[in-house]
């Protein structure tokens, strides 16, 4: 009994609620609850007549509450605490960093199911299915078979996209389509439609895969042996070229950690590379003692491998970004691979970056922490080169195996010997990656080609390939066009759209992307007999369908791949010996610091996928800028010399890593309120910044490079500093003393460490 209790006054506990508000709720314990109350226990209170699913988050005494009497906890539905004492600490240390009520922190991290006052929803109820019967492989046959069905044929390719098997509802609501289309394609035999307890788990399904009876490398061993000695809180950043055998490496230290030591792990990989492929490497090592955590879950399935990782049933987490919250006991180690892909960073609140997340876990828990890539995060590599990590190298591919080389074609000269009538089409596949693509026809050889997705952001270019780009801050201007401007969103310049090049005098034109499905025709055109298989990210509903594609491509069904940065991952095919990137320029001119780094990375990603058989390999970049440091360098896999050129340009002007970014980004349904609104804020933190004495720069207000999603204007200000301290501190200001007015659907937002400034 604590002595609250014993003077008679009741005990009293602070709970976390999933409030937009920067403070914990005192509440009071009844002197019986249906289970033990701890710090880290679910509890059921009331706020505002709804009963709310609340985290305790430790003992209270009572100052906060004034002349207030706190209201019971109604309910302690747990026998155990949702949260263990490391996660709430993990939990904690992400509401302080990105200003975050902890209520919304701990919601982010729990299992939906477990966040909501109301029972999860009864499973089991029988649904709809649609499944895909009769694979139509060429665009040919799809034009043949869907004359004059248009319809049945986005019905077709939803499903296919979506692995082939959807609930009818779905398709039938995203389409718009009505159920007579379901009849069409089933009157042609095409799909059938299924009636299924719940929608399969695309992993159960999979065979067994023996598991490898390779011996590390002298290399991995090294390696393997660092990580291990690195001991508890440890961080490795193990910078290994692609197919340096980095996957071998984990499995080594997992299989110690789990089998020698007795304790638990975590693998991330990023969602997009949460293959059946990469999946099945871990199982067929591991087998039942992995739990995977993908978004394709449903909430009950969710619970369930939740469930069995918080009882120790499953001792290997492996998923994307969330499963860092997987709820282990006993880390022993916390693998982050591909720790520089952006997709790691949540989109929205509580904005945490797994990557960072994972570094305190694993320093809170006693794990080690392996940060792996081939292509490292300037952050990662700086924080390895000042000590804060220990840095591993595997230089070379195994068994000897050479990188492919890599030919760069200039599409300006492509331009000059092509005659007028092929002109627009060497844009999209020159001379010489046409013949390459023949000659692996030919030879019974596999081909991706890569199409770099553009977003939103459009730049001017010159026939040239010169880009408009801002005098201030080296970075490309954004065509805006009403009114018609190039505007630099860093800080505010302009200049007329309608301008000639600078460099060259000719003419600028707005780029706008082309899409894969023109490249396929075009491919279709050129290449009748080949085998194609498409694949984009744009259709994110469908994240599994890859796996069907991919698993296609794997028996050799598919001449040419060809997809979106999605297919630069992770993928490892003996048979392909040729990958293309069809315009490297597309990522380069993106408005923002970090394009050269992306680009640099997705070539050397996408170049590694090509002659990891004994065949070898080649790789084509198209380019218009074919001197660009991180052409040159993706070319001669050259990560260092990428980064002695990179490291200094992000010191003036400087960005990260060279210091820290926050954007500050507010958008709403009305530009103007919108633009006044950004300018308020900004005035306040200027404000701020000179009343405290803080040490940031401000920048801005200015429209965001997309200035307009979804009919929402965007408009933002950016903070830059070293001082972490007073980031926070005017980032707890801003959250405290900004009343977001209650006009046009106005929102603001902190982005501390952003992934992109678009
Ligand atoms: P990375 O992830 O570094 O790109 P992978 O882990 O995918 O590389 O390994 C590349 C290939 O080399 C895979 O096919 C893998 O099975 C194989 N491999 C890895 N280590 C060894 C080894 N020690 N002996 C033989 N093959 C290996
Ligand atoms: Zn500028």
């Amino acid at each position: 009994m604590t002595d609250a209790t014993a003077a008679g006054r009741s005990r009293l506990v602070e709970v976390a609620l999933p409030l937009p508000l920067l403070k914990t709720f005192t509440y009071a314990v009844p002197a019986t609850t249906r289970h033990a109350l701890v710090a880290g226990s679910r509890v059921v209170v009331q706020v505002r007549n709804k009963r709310v699913i609340g985290l305790c988050v430790g003992e209270s005494d009572g100052a906060s509450l004034g002349d207030v009497v706190p209201k019971p906890i109604l309910d302690v539905p747990d026998a155990e605490p949702a949260l263990d004492a490391g996660m709430l600490a993990v939990c904690r240390w992400i509401a302080d960093y990105h200003v975050v009520p902890l209520g919304l922190v701990c919601r982010a991290v729990l299992p939906a199911a477990l966040t909501v006052a109301a029972r999860p929803a009864p499973e089991g109820k029988a649904e709809r299915v649609l499944v895909l019967l009769k694979e139509l492989p060429t665009l040919v046959a799809r034009d043949e078979a869907f004359k004059r069905a248009p319809q049945q044929r986005a019905l077709y390719e939803l499903l296919e996209q979506l692995g082939g098997r959807a609930p009818v509802n779905t398709l039938v609501a995203q389409l718009g389509c009505t159920p007579t289309v379901v009849q069409g394609l089933e009157k042609r035999g095409l799909a059938r439609v299924e009636r299924e307890g719940r929608m399969r788990d695309p992993f159960a399904l999979r065979a067994p895969t023996p598991a490898p009876t390779v011996t590390p490398t002298a290399a991995q061993q090294k390696a393997i042996d660092a990580i291990i000695a690195g001991g508890p809180g440890s961080s490795t950043l193990l910078h290994g070229i692609t197919g340096s055998g980095k996957t071998l490496v984990y499995l080594r230290v997992l299989d110690h950690v789990v089998r020698t030591e007795g304790t638990s792990a975590i693998v991330l990989v990023p969602e997009i590379a949460l293959t059946p492929q990469t999946v099945d490497r871990f199982r067929a090592v591991f087998g039942d003692m992995v739990a995977v955590l993908h978004s394709g879950l449903s909430d009950g399935e969710r619970l369930d491998a939740w469930r069995a990782l918080r009882r120790g049933e499953k001792r290997i987490a492996v998923g994307a970004r969330s499963a860092i919250f997987a709820p282990l006991a006993d880390l022993g180690a916390i693998i982050v691979d591909e720790e520089h892909e952006a997709s790691y960073k949540q989109a929205e609140t509580p904005r945490y970056h797994a990557r960072d997340v994972a570094l305190i876990r694993a320093r809170h828990s006693g794990a080690r922490c392996v940060l792996g890539s081939a292509t490292p995060s300037l952050e990662s590599w700086k924080n390895a080169q000042e000590g804060r990590h220990q840095l591993i190298g595997l230089p070379d591919r195994v068994g000897g195996g050479v990188l492919p080389k890599v030919h760069i074609v200039d599409l300006r000269q492509e331009l000059k010997v092509a005659t007028p009538d092929e002109k627009a089409r060497r844009l999209v596949i020159s001379a010489p990656l046409e013949a390459a693509l023949r000659s692996r026809l030919e030879r019974g050889e596999q081909s991706i080609l890569l199409l770099n997705r553009r977003g939103y952001a459009s730049f001017v270019q010159c026939p040239d390939g010169h880009v408009a780009v801002c005098p201030n801050c080296s970075i490309s201007l954004t065509y805006h066009r009403t009114p018609e401007r190039l505007v630099c969103h860093y800080c505010l310049h302009q200049e007329d759209a309608a301008r000639a090049c600078a460099d060259c005098g000719q003419p600028m034109a707005r780029q706008r992307g082309i899409g894969t499905q023109q490249v396929e025709r075009l491919l279709v055109e050129r290449l009748p007999t080949a085998r194609i298989a498409r694949m984009d990210v744009d259709t994110t509903s469908g994240k599994w369908a890859h796996a069907t594609i991919l698993d296609r491509v794997g028996r050799g069904e598919v001449d040419i791949l060809l997809g979106t940065q999605m297919i630069a991952k992770g993928l490892d095919f003996h048979n392909v010996t040729l990958v293309g990137v069809i315009d490297a320029d597309v990522g380069i001119n993106l408005p923002d610091f970090r394009a050269s780094e992306r680009t640099f990375q997705l070539l050397s990603q996408v170049a590694g996928r090509a002659g990891r058989g004994a065949k070898g390999g080649e790789v084509f970049i198209q380019t218009r800028v074919p001197s660009h440091h991180a052409v040159r360098h993706a070319a001669t896999h050259d990560y260092h010399a990428f980064v002695a050129e990179e490291l200094p340009a992000r010191e003036s002007p400087p960005y990260p890593p060279t210091l820290r970014l926050t954007n500050v980004v507010v958008s709403g349904l009305d530009e103007v309120a919108v633009a006044t609104f950004a300018r308020e804020v900004t005035d306040w933190i200027e404000g701020a910044v000179l009343r405290f004495g803080l040490d940031i720069t401000v920048l801005g207000p200015a429209p965001c490079p997309v200035e307009r999603i979804k009919n929402r204007y965007r408009w933002h200000t950016t903070l830059k500093t070293t001082a972490a301290g007073d980031l926070t501190r005017l980032m707890r200001g801003v959250m405290q003393s900004i009343t977001v007015p209650n006009v046009s659907d106005m929102r603001m937002v902190l982005d501390r460490d952003p992934v992109a400034l678009l």
